[in-house]
Formats: C-alpha cells, structure tokens, sequence
C-alpha cells in the first residue's frame, strides 16, 4: 500500500538505519524525506532530521553521494566556466552518474524502501542548476532550454549540449547550375579526386554552401544545413517569390543575430547569383513543416519543338491539358535513386506565354512533384499525358524557371 505520509517515529526509524551506515550529507539525508514535505530544501530537511536525532554528530565524507553536495560551487563554476562562451536565454541541467553513486543510490532504496526519496540526479541538477540562475540571472527551462549543462560524474568534467537555432526564409537562385545542397562526386564519393578537381563535389557551389559562407560566423556555429521545401533542378533558376527553407546552425555562440543585416550580408555577398528574404526565427517544428508541404508550383517553361507548330495547335494543347491529371512513371534519368512508381498530379493551370518559330514559353502551375521535364517531352510514354503527345509533336525544356511556390 502506498502511503503518502509518515509518523515522526517512522522518519526517525528510517533516519537512524541511514546514519548507521555511515557519516551522511544532510542533502542526502534530507532527499530521502523529499516528498513527505514541500516548501523547505532538502539540506535543511536533513538539518531538521539530523537535530531530532540527538547526538547524531558525523565526520567524513558523505557515504552515499560521495562527498558531491560539497562541492556543489565547484561544480557551478565549472559549468559557468564553459557557459561563458555561449549566448543563451535558458539552460537545464542533467547529470551522468558515476557507477558508484548508482550503485549507493540503490542500495539506499532498499535500506529506505525509497517511496518519499528524491534521487541524487534530481537533487543536484535542481542545486547546480539555482546557483547558474543566481549568477547569470538566466532561467532554467525543461522544455525547450537553448543549452543542456551536463554534469558527467564519470570523467568529472562538464559538456554542453547546445540546441540549434532555425531560421526560415526564402531563398532566389539567379544562375543556372546551382544545386540546392552539396553533391558529392560520384568517382570518389567527396574523398577528392582527378575529376573532381580535388574538391570531392560534383559542383563548385551549392545555395547551401553560399549561405552557410555569410552566415555561420555570424552565429558562431560549427556548421549549417538548408532543409528546403523541395528544390529545384540543378539548372532551373528559381525566382519569383523564392523557395521556402530552414537553417539549422549547429552549436552556435551566438542567438541574437539581427536578421535584416545578415539578410543584407548574404545578399551582398552573393549579388547577381542568389538572394534571401523573409528571415526569422523559428522552431524545430518548422523543419518537418516545409520537408513535408505539398506546396503547389509555378514554373516558366521554355520549350524546344522538333518542328513548327502553328498558334493554334498550340493554344489547343496547353488548353486541353490545363486542369488535366498526370500520370507519370519516375523518370528515367532519376529511376536509379528513386523508387519506381507511378505518380498522379494535377496541372492547374497551363498558359502560352509565347511563341515563335520553333520554340514557345508556358506557364505552369501543378502539383508538387511532378517532373516537369517529363511532362513536356513525354519520357517514351512514361508521362501521360504530355505536352509532346498531346501537340503531336516532339517536345524539350531548354530553359526552366521555378516561379513560385505555395507553402
Ligand atoms: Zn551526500
Ligand atoms: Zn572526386
């Protein structure tokens, strides 16, 4: 039966089987008593325990936690010490547990029975952690802390476990042949090699790459990475609005960067090539949010015709697919990556921008995540229907643009 109190003769009882074993804290003292009251710390809990037993005078170190509620500044000081180079709103702070004291906390349970014990880790996180807010007037936060203070009790060192900051935006890529992330060489898999020029990518740079230049210094992070909200072929630009994505800055020093002036940085530096807007602070949420949107795209297509069409023709098939549903097969230039399947996506909107001669310039507004490649040319009747079928003639994208998209 589980009670929720104990007569004062009982906490003696238990009180006087602990000091038997040997000198004890009045933290750990205290700690066994922890949830028959509130409002008073376990040290003084202990204090109140030890006087109610007369004559019950310790020397030596504390048998169960080792002597570690004694050095409870050591340990305060040390983590300040490593907190020093981190900007941060607030903190929590965990312990590791040594054997030892597991191995003590343990066998005190079963002395104690352990129904009304705080455990030693709840303790000293609680006492470590008031003497950080005491100090640097920050708050501690079980939640979303910015940084983890870990007390490792087995090396006897402190590690910081520092949250990422995010930060959303949209990003223009003025270029052609930009991938949206690091590609690393096919030959040698980013070792470096003959191919690759020595630099183990596929591509010189990357929008990922240009962003984390500007910016990562600027946060004081050991690294970056862009999750987009899809992306774009390699050599599509992307203009418009821009494409939704999220920053992850690892470990940063800093949190409080001004976003308008990195904005302006990032934009600066990369004139003519790539640009950023919309940046703000947001939560991990938000990654999962834009990876897994079926955001809705508008493309500007320039088209390639085997041979002439006239005015009407044309008119006629971008009619006829306008609201049409898309079967498509993955494509054969990706199939090697991707599982091949069939595809259904919807085109909402298909316009003639214009057209002369051999070449003619859509409009496309569709689904994410149809190849738009695919839906031109037909890919051997892998898409259907195409623009290529439905015009009845051969069909290629030499230009593509990626205009907008709807998150
Ligand atoms: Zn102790
Ligand atoms: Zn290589």
């Amino acid at each position: 039966m589980l009670r929720d109190e104990l007569s004062k003769e009982e906490i003696l009882g238990i009180a006087r089987k602990i000091i038997h074993e040997g000198p004890i804290c009045n933290h750990c003292l205290g700690r066994q008593f922890a949830k028959i009251s509130s409002g008073v710390s376990n040290e003084i809990r202990g204090e109140i325990v030890r006087e109610l037993l007369t004559g019950a005078v310790q020397d030596g170190k504390c048998w169960l936690c080792n002597g570690l509620f004694a050095e409870l500044d050591r340990w305060a000081e040390a983590a300040l010490k490593k907190l020093n180079s981190y900007e941060y709103d607030s903190f929590l702070v965990g312990t590791k547990l040594s054997g030892l004291l597991m191995a003590n906390e343990e066998l005190m349970w079963e002395l104690t029975g352990a129904i009304f014990a705080e455990p030693l880790k709840a303790e000293l996180n609680r006492e470590v952690g008031k003497r950080i807010e005491r100090a640097t007037g920050k708050r501690v936060d079980f939640e979303k802390p910015d940084i983890v203070v870990i007390l490792n009790l087995w090396n006897d060192d402190i590690e910081l476990d520092v949250k990422p900051v995010f930060i959303y935006g949209r990003y223009l890529k003025y270029r052609r042949g930009i991938p949206q992330t690091r590609w690393y060489c096919r030959e040698c898999r980013g070792k470096g090699c003959a191919r690759c020029n020595f630099t183990g990518k596929m591509y010189a740079e990357s929008v990922e790459e240009l962003i984390k230049a500007s910016i990562v210094d600027e946060f004081g992070a050991e690294d970056m990475i862009l999750h987009g909200c899809g992306r774009e072929d390699i050599d599509a630009r992307m203009l418009g609005s821009g494409r939704p994505f999220v920053v992850e800055l690892k470990e940063p020093r800093r949190r409080h960067v001004d976003l308008q002036a990195l904005e302006a940085k990032v934009n600066t530096a990369n004139s003519g090539k790539l640009a950023v807007t919309s940046l703000q602070y947001v939560g991990r949420d938000m990654v999962a949010r834009i990876k897994n949107a079926k955001a809705k795209k508008t493309y500007r297509v320039v088209v390639e015709l085997r041979r002439h069409a006239n005015k009407e023709a044309l008119i006629d098939a971008v009619t006829k697919l306008s609201g049409a549903m898309i079967e498509q097969r993955t494509p054969v230039r990706v199939v090697h990556r991707r599982a091949d399947l069939i595809r259904r996506r919807r085109i909402y909107e298909l316009k003639l921008l214009a057209y002369s001669g051999n070449t003619c310039e859509l409009e496309l507004k569709c689904d994410g995540g149809l190849y738009v490649k695919e839906l031109i040319s037909g890919d051997s009747g892998r898409t259907s229907p195409s623009f290529s079928d439905t015009l009845g003639v051969e069909a290629e994208v030499k230009e593509l643009d990626v205009m907008d998209v709807e998150l």
